[in-house]
């Protein structure tokens, strides 16, 4: 595939500093598919710097022209959708269909959010003899990870460039490809050089770097939570702001009297999405004990269908998990869920059949799965759904809560007022009831472990503002 050999700092691709480099791979197929440079700290001081000359210039461009700006990048963004979902599904793994309908349909949802948003917000207003102005935070450092490669790109940069802050961007080891392409439509849309800069290089070099870097004002994380400790660490000593998005272990709540057919069936649908590799799938499912075993055989049903096969064809409903890394850990704990007494309901950690050579995990689903098992507690990234069973609503209420994590979650009841009361004692930031619908408005992030900040909506923006008053 068409990849960069350099660094996109200041408006051009220039080359890294050093001479390492990352090989991109297939995982359906393991085959090489591109080489993108590993940069290290001299490249990430170079993005900083350029940030840092661009951010006056940037900041102080009126709101509605960085609109302009980011509505065409969304047109662009729509222009080259095709070529984004062929490029996520080949560096990722993901079904193409997924990668259409998904991976490049929600950047661009996101984005023209974000351009509406950047002409209509008020960047100052009144209040009393105060005159409130919302500033630009400064230049931001963000390190994202492969699972929703664009998406979580688009996340930071498009709230970051209606803000008027500019950007060093250290994408993940595993999807490069899709960074290189959105730097392209920046880049083509005609942000100035310097607002929005791309670093490729590994995780514990060039992110570290950039979590580290002196000129770096807020530091957007998302990831798994061990590395979020880190960022984290490292921004409070260098009093910087930090934004994390970390993992999650969600509750999908079935309350007695909802259609059981329809929840389970979505439910299962939102673990398998992706391979499993979403950080709010829904991977505990909490049924009544009235009608567990029948949760447990439309889950088993519903399972069977996610046959895993080669991304490309258009019938495959599961790709691979992305790396080899990746499918030692999931099957790892599928072995442990068997150990510890779960009952094996789908799937297992052997390959699917027939797919020996990819990354593929087989879809599993787990009964008899206690609060207290690993499989409960710890988030897998993989196809695996864990069902469990309450006793009364409290009990179903105290299991959703029993989780480090807090990032997401569904309801399920045939009465609205009931859920909405539910969700409203879950420790979690977001809840789908009966369902919902996704809404690039509607804030996004953790409570407790899951992380720090939002991201999406108005929410998303104000992440990256900082307020200063003028007394009149
Ligand atoms: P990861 O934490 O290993 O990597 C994420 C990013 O951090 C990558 O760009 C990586 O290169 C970089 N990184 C790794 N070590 C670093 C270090 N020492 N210093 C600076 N940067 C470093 O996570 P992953 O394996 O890429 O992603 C999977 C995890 O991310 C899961 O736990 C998942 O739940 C979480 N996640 C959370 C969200 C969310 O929105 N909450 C979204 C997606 C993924």
């Amino acid at each position: 595939m068409k990849a960069h050999d350099g660094m996109y700092i200041d408006g051009s691709w220039r080359p890294a500093a050093g001479t390492g480099t990352i090989e991109v791979t297939n995982p359906a197929d393991g085959t090489l598919l591109a080489t993108v440079p590993a940069g290290g700290p001299e490249d990430i001081d170079a993005a900083v710097r350029a940030a840092r000359a661009a951010l006056p210039g940037w900041a102080a461009t009126p709101p509605a022209e960085r609109a302009a700006r980011l509505g065409a990048l969304q047109q662009i963004l729509v222009d080259r959708r095709e070529e984004i979902a062929e490029t996520v599904t080949a560096e990722l793994g993901s079904p193409l269909t997924f990668s259409r309908k998904v991976h490049a349909a929600v950047p661009i949802a996101v984005c023209a959010s974000y351009a509406e948003l950047a002409a209509e917000y008020a960047f100052e207003e009144k209040t009393g003899n105060s005159l409130v102005l919302r500033e630009p935070v400064g230049v931001v450092g963000a390190i994202t990870p492969w699972n929703y490669p664009l998406h979580q790109i688009v996340a930071k940069a498009a709230p970051a460039l209606a803000a008027g802050c500019t950007m060093v961007l250290k994408p993940a080891e595993d999807t490069p490809l899709v960074a290189q392409l959105f730097a392209e439509a920046v880049h083509e849309a005609g942000v100035p050089a310097g607002v929005f800069n791309l670093v490729t290089g590994l995780g514990p070099v060039a992110g570290q770097a950039l979590a580290e870097h002196e000129g770096v004002d807020l530091l957007s994380f998302t990831g798994s939570t061990a590395v979020g400790r880190r960022i984290g660490a490292l921004a409070v000593s260098g009093v910087k702001r930090v934004a994390l998005e970390l993992g999650g272990k969600s509750a999908n709540v079935i309350l007695p009297g909802a259609d059981l057919k329809k929840a389970v069936k979505v439910g299962v649908a939102n673990v398998m999405a992706n391979s499993g590799q979403t950080c709010s799938a829904w991977t505990r499912m909490l049924v009544d004990a009235e009608r567990y075993e029948e949760a447990v055989r439309l889950a088993a049903e519903a399972a069977a269908k996610y046959v895993a096969g080669n991304p490309l064809d258009e019938a495959a409903r599961v790709g691979p998990v992305v790396n080899a890394k990746q499918r030692e850990r999931v099957t790892g704990y599928i072995r442990r869920g068997r150990e510890e007494g779960a009952r094996l309901v789908v799937g297992g950690a052997e390959p699917p059949e027939g797919q020996q050579h990819g990354h593929y995990v087989q879809p599993t689903v787990f009964a008899d799965v206690t609060p207290e098992m690993t499989i409960a507690q710890e988030e897998i990234f993989g196809p695996v759904l864990c069902i469990l069973k309450y006793e009364d609503t409290e009990d179903a209420l105290r299991i959703a809560n029993d989780t480090v994590y807090g990032l997401a979650g569904a309801v399920w009841s045939e009465n609205e007022e009931e859920a909405v009361a539910f969700a409203r004692r879950m420790e979690t930031g977001q809840v789908d009831i009966n369902g919902g619908r996704f809404n690039p408005l509607a804030p996004f992030g953790g409570y407790k472990q899951s992380g720090i900040g939002r991201e999406l909506g108005v929410h998303g923006l104000e992440e990256y503002l900082q307020t200063k008053s003028l007394q009149l």
